[in-house]
This record gives structure tokens, sequence and C-alpha cells, in this order.
């Protein structure tokens, strides 16, 4: 669990403006803001290849500046970051990351990324911990995935089919567009509407849900058609230019088409909440027979080859989603099938590793390091033997074996610096500090400074720095930390509230006498980033 925060999705004032926006507003504006909460439409993407030519240009989007975008962006990513639910899985963060940063590449190429968007805008992924299906583009290139989409797709092509839908609505400016419709309301009832929007798709986590669904859910009902006829030029185009840039990025056309039988399939099964996506866009039996009619437009389907990473990252969202205890139970019990053992390598790969983790997660270590040796003792290839290895460290650091964990991963150190492997830097450090032993500390502590001067604004890393410092006992460099770690989550009131306890902190040692010459330096960084942080905090409040 990387940092644990306030159990509010939507604070007071958000919640008086989204209240405020919809007494207002007629119900079809509300119901247009649905759009940045969408999944992929495959289908549309087969549409696309035939007839998209004929859609009417939609315009570029440029009456709303790039930054005032990207600022409602940042105060809608707060909103996230403070989520109970909002959670940094550097194992499955760099999985993302690695299909993202393809994507993002292929966007640059085919020129639908500018330099422009890209300086200005974020384009960060955060991961959310809710089983149901879905994925959002949000203002400014912040975007949004559910676990419960990861585990449900059964391969790398399918995730970026997604992935870059979403990409694709944000470089063409759809929510600028989307902006500037919304007229004479200020950016942040936008905002406002849009987390009323993404708490109504949320499923896990019904109390912090419950008052965002009764604004909305009125709106939603009466707003349904309009909003579907607004927004499907818009979601065509994210999937003619999803398409593209996911297709020219090397992944399989194929992912596209799965992608929409799964979704067509999960219509038929159930649409009980756990496909946001469908319950606003309901598969007709029209869209069916038009995704039908044009799949045969595509060459002979073949089956897309089977993904071990992929498999085990499912199994991981999965069980990080917070299943319920049968399932963790059936989980774990597929690992002793014995029709498991021939089963394809990817299909065996991922059940071992879903059954450690539920393992693990239901404290039944022994059992959990049978099903880590089996795993362990299959032939897979370097990037998942990667992934199994960080398994085995989790589980140590669980069953409270931190020296363990730490000689896992400690050989591999020097390439993961050179490699940015994330994942590992951060599980090495929290191991090492789990160690509560004074060298490993001290290396924890150098280690992600380290990392740090390369990515300075991980939250995660400066919040093990901190752990480190205190635990060394230097309070100076742990308030310190903990306040670039707020800074980085975009709460600049907080930062500040922490960077004004490190000042009254140097200020306390120097009249002690206790301050040395580092100390003397730390408490000037902390007079500078004090400064700088009540600047941003007072722009925030602005834009209020
Ligand atoms: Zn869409």
């Amino acid at each position: 669990m990387p940092f644990k925060k306030h159990p509010l999705l939507l604070p007071k004032l958000q919640r008086a403006l989204l209240q405020a926006a919809v007494k207002r507003r007629t119900p079809t504006r509300v119901g247009a803001l649905v759009l940045s909460a969408c999944m992929a439409l495959p289908m549309n993407a087969l549409q696309a290849q035939t007839n998209f030519s004929r859609l009417p240009n939609l315009g570029d989007g440029a009456e709303v500046p790039l930054g005032v975008e990207r600022r409602l962006g940042e105060s809608i990513a707060r909103e996230i970051y403070r989520d109970p639910d909002y959670i940094d899985d550097a194992v499955l963060a760099d999985y993302v990351q690695s299909l993202w940063q393809v994507l993002l590449a292929s966007a640059r190429q085919r020129g639908e990324l500018t330099p422009e968007l890209d300086q200005q805008f974020a384009w960060d992924v955060s991961l959310i911990r809710d089983r149901s299906i879905n994925a959002f583009a949000l203002p400014g290139g912040y975007l949004g995935v559910h676990l419960g989409l990861i585990s449900a797709v059964s391969s790398p092509d399918e995730l970026a089919s997604v992935l870059a839908h979403e990409l694709s609505h944000v470089t063409q400016r759809h929510i600028a567009r989307m902006m500037a419709q919304q007229g004479r309301q200020g950016p942040m009832v936008v905002g406002a509407m849009i987390l009323g929007m993404l708490a109504a798709s949320r499923t896990a986590n019904a109390s912090s849900m419950s008052a965002a669904n009764a604004v909305m859910v009125g709106g939603q009902a009466a707003a349904m058609q309009s909003q579907l006829n607004f927004s499907r030029d818009m979601e065509r185009e994210a999937d003619r230019v999803g398409y593209g840039v996911m297709t020219d990025a090397g992944y399989e056309p194929q992912g596209f088409v799965s992608m929409f039988e799964k979704l067509q399939q999960a219509a038929r099964l159930n649409d009980n909440g756990a496909f946001p996506y469908l319950r606003s866009h309901p598969m007709t039996t029209e869209r069916i027979a038009d995704a039908q009619a044009r799949q045969q437009l595509l060459p002979p389907k073949k089956q897309l080859p089977l993904s071990v990473l992929h498999a085990m990252m499912a199994a991981r969202a999965q069980v990080l989603a917070t299943p319920g205890v049968d399932v963790l139970r059936s989980l774990s019990t597929q690992a002793d099938a014995s029709a498991i053992r021939q089963a394809p390598l990817a299909r065996l790969a991922g059940v071992l590793y879903g059954a450690v983790m539920a393992d693990m997660k239901q404290r039944d270590f022994t059992k959990a390091q049978q099903r880590m040796s089996q795993l362990q003792a299959l032939k897979l290839d370097a990037p998942s033997q990667r992934v199994v290895r960080l398994l085995q460290a989790e589980l140590h650091l669980n069953a409270g074996a931190a020296p363990l964990a730490v000689d896992v991963l400690a050989p591999y150190k020097n390439t993961a610096l050179t490699n940015k492997d994330r994942a590992t830097l951060l599980s090495l450090a929290r191991s090492r500090v789990a160690t509560e032993k004074p060298e490993q500390i001290k290396l924890a502590a150098q280690e992600m400074s380290q990392w740090l001067t390369q990515q300075p604004r991980d939250a995660s890393a400066w919040l093990l720095l901190s752990a480190a410092y205190e635990r060394e006992g230097d309070g100076l460099r742990a308030i310190r930390a903990q306040a670039e770690a707020r800074a980085m989550e975009l709460d600049y009131a907080a930062a500040v509230d922490r960077f004004k306890a490190a000042q009254d902190l140097a200020r306390q040692l120097a009249r002690d006498n206790k301050l040395d010459r580092a100390g003397h330096i730390e408490a000037a960084i902390v007079d500078a980033r004090l400064r700088e942080l009540e600047a941003l905090r007072r722009e925030q409040a602005l834009q209020r």
C-alpha cells in the first residue's frame, strides 16, 4: 500500500459546484460529459476503416488554451490521488507504462501528439482499484485505468486498443471542445462534473460514490439520447485515430476486434455495473450486426499469441482489485487442478501467479511459497522472470522476511537504475527499510535519492525516502521528503503545511545548535521550496 488518503472523492466545495451545475444545466450538457469517461469501442474502429472519411470536421479545440485544460486536469488528478482507491502499484504501473510509452511514441511519429501537446500535458496514467471495466481520459493528458480492465483483457493488444482510444481523445482535443461547449461555466464546474461522472462509473467504494451518484443519475438518464448523438462523432474519431496509433505501434488489429467481442459478450451476460462503459453505451443489435459485417473486411481471424507477462499482470490486477474471499479461494485452488499442468505456458504462469497473490493475501505464506517455487521452475523470458522475482520479494516482505527480499532484488540494483526499472528500485528500498538495519536503511535513502534525481515527480519514492530518513533519525529531511510527496500529488496546501513544519524544525535545531553544515543547506532548500509551493497554492486557490 503506497499511501493511504482521505476517503473523499468529492470535497465539499466541488460537490456544491456540481449540484449547482446540475441545477443550472440542461440535462443534455451534463450528459455530454459522459464521453470523458468512456471506453474503447472497437466496432467504431472497423467502421472507421470503411466510412470515417465522410464524418464532419470536428474543429481543433483551439478555443481552450492548453494551459487552461492542463490546470483543470490537475485539479481533477489531485482528487484522484487523494482517493483511497487510487493505487500506485509499481509492478502494474510499469506494465501499463510499457504499453503507454510505445503508444505515445507512435502518436508522436504520426503527428497526432504534437511537440506542444507533448510538453504541456501530463500524459500520466493512474490505476484505480475498482473491479469494473473502465478507462477514461481527463483534461490535460491525465488518464485512468480500472484494475478490472487489466484483469479482463486477455492480451496486451486489447489493453493497447483501449489506451490508444483514450489517448486519441486527448490528442484530438475532444475535452477542450467539450469545455468550450460548457461555455459560461468556469473550468472548476466542468471539473466537478467530470468527477461526478467518474464517481458514477465506480463500483468498489459505494459509500464515497453515493452522493455523486444521487446527483448525476437523473440528469444522466434524461440526457442519454442527446449524449449519444453528441458523442458519436468524437467516439469514431478516437477509434479511427486510436486504431492507427495502436497498429502503427506494432499491436495486432485483432486486439481491437477481440476487445469488441468481449464487450459484446459482457452485454449479453450482465449489465450490472461491472461494465460502466456499457451502462452508458448499450450494445444494440444494430451495432452488433454492424460490427459483424465489418469484421468480414479484416484479414482472416487469427488467434493472438498468449502473453505470459500479460497473464501474470491480469492475475495481479484481479487480486489487487480486492475480490471476495470466495474468489481468492478459487484462485488458489485453480493451481491444484491437474489439468492446469497441460495448459499453455501463459495460462499456467497466470494461474500460479494468481495463486501466490491469493495465498499471500490470505496470509498462507507456506502455500504461497510452494506455488512460487512452481512458478520459478517455469522457463520464462526476461521480462516475465523480472515480475516473478518481484513477486518473490513481495512474498518474503509480507511474510516478515525483509532481509530475504533484499537478497532477491539487490543483485539487480544497477541494471534497475540503468533501465529505469521503477518497481525493482521501489521494492528494494521498501525491503531495505523493513529490515530495520542501519546499513540497509542508509542504502535505501541513497538509492531513492539517486532515483529521484532522475524522476523527481515520483511521490511514492519521496515517501520511501521519508521513511528511510525517519528511521535514521533525520527529522528535517524526513519532513521535507513528505512535503515533496504531497507537492507531486498536486496537493499544494498539504505540501506548504509540511514545508512549514520542516522550517519550524530547522529553526528549532538552529537554536539548539544542532544544525550542521549539511543541515543548513537543507534548511535553505526548505525555504526556497516553501516559497515556490506557496505561489502554487495561491494559484490553485484562485482557480476555485
Ligand atoms: Zn471514447
